[in-house]
């Protein structure tokens, strides 16, 4: 094991394990990433396995990915892949695709800065007076490749020269104490990309790791820096947090250190008011039962999970609507459309998604119309499956009878029904009233897909 080094501060001189005293072997890596490696190797550049790949193999984890980082220029790496692309404008970081697999290889870069998805970097050129770093890309050492990664656990190298792994950051006595620390003044990291602050969340979860006391305590004093990220950042690191599998936790830490309201503001707001356990109870259910989902490898969508994560705040600005008179339905779709325009603020939401996201609310009246026809009718609609996987989660928080949604189980079940009680009672965001509406007159921007996944892909 390496020696143990004072923590918080990069060591110039890599602690180097040799093959025999660690557990990473090649047979748990990609095929595709050892062949980028191979080839780099072979066409005279440094080439290393790094970050979470790295970090997982180490902890006998199944990685999610594989990132190369290199001493090749991005256009060298292009010259020695055909399956390579570039992407990217200030950051160029090549891709080299084999069928659905992307292996990203990185080269060592020397500053800091926001680590953001290339084509999102146009947005990142406001400043606004946060302290982020915007230099220009200069490329680096791999030493300085370490220094500016986020934790210290994610900053280890696996040589395929001589499959040793080097830690420059003092990582191994990390990972091995179960210790998630930011390399470099906490502050200062965070302030250079604030989204830093929900990785920190993420791999604590994720890991099961322990934050380090001083990756810890700013973040709650500068949870509002998140609000000078790019929305489509956002997007893609809840995608990260919540689909998973260990969405529930993401949330309860998240709310921990103040960060959710950042991200939901509408949704905080909804839960400082709550009542009855609803709607805490609610998003607690509902990622749970997408990680359980996960774990079973069935799909997930942001749409449902953005469903569950709004709900509350839609029902609210619902029941204001209808308070000043609004028809029940229009006041439903009304405050959907509300919610989402002030949502995507914050945390956009790609309209792929948020379009069934609507139709998950607006088909929730529906359910307590069991009458005639109309029960069979809504179970050919697109959506029912998704829909009908949120109303057992309102059934299940109370929000409506339970005798509801067992009545929905049994229908598609084609088990004997009972007779829907004389008044539709239960469901929706308050009493209703029927109404017809005109044709095809849902559709708004639609492109909704058509089939019956439940939570699963749209
Ligand atoms: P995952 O298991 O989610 O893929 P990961 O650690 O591989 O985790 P990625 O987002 O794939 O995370 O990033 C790969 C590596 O790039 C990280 O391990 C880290 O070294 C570096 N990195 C990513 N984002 C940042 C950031 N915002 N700041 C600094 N370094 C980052
Ligand atoms: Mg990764």
């Amino acid at each position: 094991m390496p020696p143990s080094e004072p923590t918080g501060r990069p060591l110039i001189h890599p602690v180097i394990v040799p093959r025999a005293d660690h557990n990473i072997s090649r047979a748990h890596i990609s095929e595709n990433a050892l062949k980028v490696l191979y080839r780099l190797k072979n066409a005279g550049y440094e080439a290393f396995l790094v970050g979470g790949g790295v970090r997982d193999l180490l902890l006998g984890r199944e990685p999610k990915d594989f990132d190369v980082a290199t001493n090749a220029s991005p256009e060298q790496v292009e010259k020695e892949f055909r399956n390579c692309r570039l992407i990217g404008r200030r950051f160029r970081l090549a891709h080299v695709r084999f069928g659905d697999e992307i292996i990203e290889v990185a080269t060592f870069r020397a500053s800091s800065v926001a680590d953001t998805d290339p084509d999102e970097v146009a947005d990142l050129s406001h400043d606004g007076g946060t302290g982020r770093i915007l230099r220009d890309n200069i490329y680096g050492t791999v030493e300085e490749d370490a220094e500016r990664r986020d934790f210290s656990v994610n900053a280890l190298y696996y040589d395929i020269r001589d499959f040793s792994v080097r830690d420059y950051v003092d990582g191994l006595p990390d990972l091995r104490d179960g210790v998630l620390r930011l390399i470099g003044d906490p502050e200062l990291r965070y302030r250079e990309d604030p989204v830093r602050m929900l990785r920190a969340v993420r791999f604590a979860v994720k890991l099961g790791f322990k934050m380090h006391p001083k990756t810890e305590a700013p973040i709650g004093r500068l949870a509002d820096l998140l609000s000078h990220v790019p929305p489509a950042r956002m997007f893609e690191e809840i995608l990260k947090l919540f689909l998973y599998g260990f969405g529930e936790q993401a949330f309860e830490g998240l709310r921990h250190y103040g960060l959710f309201g950042q991200l939901f503001p509408r949704t905080e707001a909804a839960l400082a008011v709550e009542e009855q356990g609803f709607p805490q109870m609610f998003i607690a259910k509902a990622l749970a039962s997408t990680d359980e989902r996960v774990h079973q490898d069935l799909p997930v969508t942001p749409a449902f999970l953005f469903a569950a994560l709004l709900w509350e705040p839609v029902r609210q600005a619902a029941r204001e609507l209808e308070a000043e008179g609004m028809h029940p339905g229009d006041a439903l779709r009304n405050a959907s459309f509300e919610v989402v325009e002030d949502q995507v603020k914050r945390v956009a939401l790609p309209r792929r998604f948020s379009t069934p996201m609507i139709e998950i609310f607006q088909l929730q009246p529906r359910f307590a119309q069991r009458q005639g026809k109309r029960p069979q009718r809504l179970l050919t609609h697109p959506r029912f499956r998704a829909a009908y996987d949120f109303l057992l989660l309102r059934a299940q928080v109370g929000e409506v009878e339970q005798e509801l949604a067992d009545w929905w189980t049994a229908l598609q079940a084609g088990d004997p029904i009972a007779p829907p009680p004389a008044t539709p009672g239960s469901g929706g965001t308050g009493r209703r009233r029927r109404r017809r509406r005109g044709g095809r007159g849902r559709g708004r921007g639609g492109n909704g897909g058509g089939e019956d996944a439940g939570q699963g892909s749209p």
